[in-house]
């Protein structure tokens, strides 16, 4: 098993010509070989590359009604869409949470990603909302969702700051949709100040950050110092331009600034980096779980 992790034939940058898809996926195997740890970084392109993408055929064949009625063109959208009433609102909402947390359920690439990195000390920080890592077998423990998770309501206001469970309250909101409404008795009140409820998504300034996040933020943080000064392999997925602050641009200071991290980028429409020179990253604008696939056969072929 090799313990290099970048040599002078796999380093490129942006104004470098992509090598050998083969020649990536070795220089990728080697460097997890060879790693102490390995941080996964998840954003939206993770997945949709595992299949839960918010346009096309999934869209449509889920929200129908909502398409010919409100003439919502994708699910992303659709979040940010201003229903007049808290009725539709809700019957949007619950559509949303239960086709994309709740009734999907683990995908294959998420799985093989969780077996890739099984063997290595390991730990998640992701954007995504759904819940992928935790279903596909990740420890909780070593998850953080930025982001939040659809799985939560909060005041819409975050007049305080718990969060409650909503899998029984969407799953009721969409039995009792009729046009695009549920019924009002439905609609969830602040238990606190008695306003609107929101889910649990950083969309606004009132996004609740409750003792959960707090411990998830605490122990990431914690690993992230734990691991300096030991061979890292950053695994950024999907990652764009959305919420850089959060993975991508802390991914590339990482890599830039420490020999002993290698960045590997799979990003269909931006795979490359923002430096020039003297960093080491792996850019893969190629399938993500092909990828991920490619890399783990070449991995155990290593051992
Ligand atoms: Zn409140």
């Amino acid at each position: 098993m090799s313990t290099q992790i970048c040599s002078e034939q796999t380093r490129f940058t942006s104004v470098a010509p992509l090598v050998e898809y083969d020649n990536r996926i070795n220089a990728v195997a080697d460097a997890i070989n060879g790693a102490d740890h390995v941080l996964i970084g998840g954003g939206a392109g993770l997945s949709a590359a595992a299949g839960l993408d918010y346009a096309g055929k999934r869209f449509e064949d889920n929200f129908a009604d909502f398409i010919d009625t409100y003439g919502i063109e994708d699910m992303y959208s659709g979040s940010f869409y201003p229903f007049e009433t808290p009725e539709e609102l809700w019957a949007h909402w619950a559509r949303h949470i239960m086709v994309n947390r709740f009734d999907h359920g683990s995908t294959a690439l998420y799985e093989d990603l969780a077996q890739l990195v099984a063997d290595k000390d390991h730990f998640i920080i992701t954007t995504n909302v759904e819940s992928q890592f935790a279903l596909a077998g990740f420890s909780t423990d070593r998850i953080f969702e930025v982001q939040g998770n659809y799985a939560y309501l909060q005041c819409a206001i975050g007049c305080h700051d718990r969060l409650y469970d909503n899998e029984q309250l969407m799953r009721q909101m969409v039995i009792e949709t009729k046009n695009c409404r549920i019924p009002s008795h439905l609609v969830p009140k602040c238990p606190k100040c008695g306003g609107p409820m929101g889910v649990n998504i950083r969309h606004n300034d009132f996004f609740v950050q409750d003792t959960k996040w707090n411990a998830a933020r605490d122990r990431y943080t914690t690993w992230l110092q734990e691991a300096q000064g030991s061979r890292i392999v950053l695994l950024e997925l999907g990652v764009g331009f959305n919420t850089p602050g959060i993975i991508r641009h802390p991914f590339e200071s990482m890599a830039r600034f420490n020999q002993q991290v290698t960045l590997v980028r799979m990003n269909r429409d931006h795979p490359f980096s923002s430096f020039d020179s003297g960093t080491r990253i792996l850019s893969f604008p190629e399938d993500i779980h092909t990828t991920i696939t490619r890399i783990m056969a070449t991995r155990c072929a290593a051992r």
